[in-house]
């Protein structure tokens, strides 16, 4: 398959996405480049992957086949989902840009690549991963409270992995630094169902366009 050019015009930055009962829900995925450490944390990625497939949804991801982003992508695919990998030049050799997706874009830059996935997609969901998906997810949760974007955003906590930054984030709040609305503003969960079902009910509500514009 050919990669495909990426070349959208600015007024294209400012689109509105919330599904409906014609389209497919859209989620992107975050995660890790590598696989970890627990056999867990490829598990939940396999879950996430085949459960997306199963509910007739789309996954939106980095585009490598390097670590958990493979085991998602690769499960979707398995399970018959479109897949849509975004990934910068830079990276097709250190993240393994997959070749067998649905669609592989191939871009420029970083930003292009989350704005994009951004735009191609109707919920977010972090799973284990190092510091691209903590910067990731991070940066979809401040564009979420600067009004950029009102999809909803979850995280997995596979085998606890972010219990700790769980309790980090309690910390800014005891600490006067975040507010309970902000935190609410992230769905949590162990279990990749429960928290799957949270996203999808959550999805319709989205009502705003995206505008990245003033990134
Ligand atoms: P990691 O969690 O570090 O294994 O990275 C997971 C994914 O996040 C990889 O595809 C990285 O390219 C991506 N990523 C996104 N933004 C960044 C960033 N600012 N720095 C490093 N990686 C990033």
């Amino acid at each position: 398959m050919p990669d495909i050019d990426r070349s959208d015009p600015p007024n294209k930055r400012l689109n509105h996405r919330a599904p409906n009962a014609m389209s497919r829900l859209s989620i992107c995925v975050y995660c890790g480049s590598r696989p970890g450490e627990l056999p867990a944390y490829s598990e939940a990625a396999r879950r996430v992957g085949h459960e997306i497939a199963r509910r007739g949804w789309q996954l939106v991801y980095g585009g490598g086949r390097a670590g958990l982003m493979g085991v998602v992508a690769d499960a979707a695919l398995a399970a018959g989902a479109p897949v849509i990998g975004v990934i910068p030049q830079s990276l097709m050799g250190r993240e393994l840009g997959h070749r067998g997706l649905t669609e592989l874009h191939v871009v420029q830059t970083m930003h292009e690549r989350k704005m994009m996935m951004a735009e191609r997609s109707d919920a977010f969901l972090a799973l284990p991963g190092g510091i691209g998906t903590f910067e990731e997810l991070f940066e979809v949760w401040s564009w979420r409270q600067l009004g950029y974007h009102d999809k909803p955003l979850g995280l997995l906590n596979a085998a606890g992995y972010y219990d700790a930054l769980l309790a980090f984030l309690d910390h800014g709040k005891t600490h006067g630094f975040m507010s309970a609305q902000q935190t609410e503003l992230l769905q949590v969960d162990v279990e990749p169902l429960p928290l799957l079902e949270r996203l999808a009910k959550l999805a319709p509500l989205a009502s705003g366009p995206d505008d990245y514009r003033r990134i």
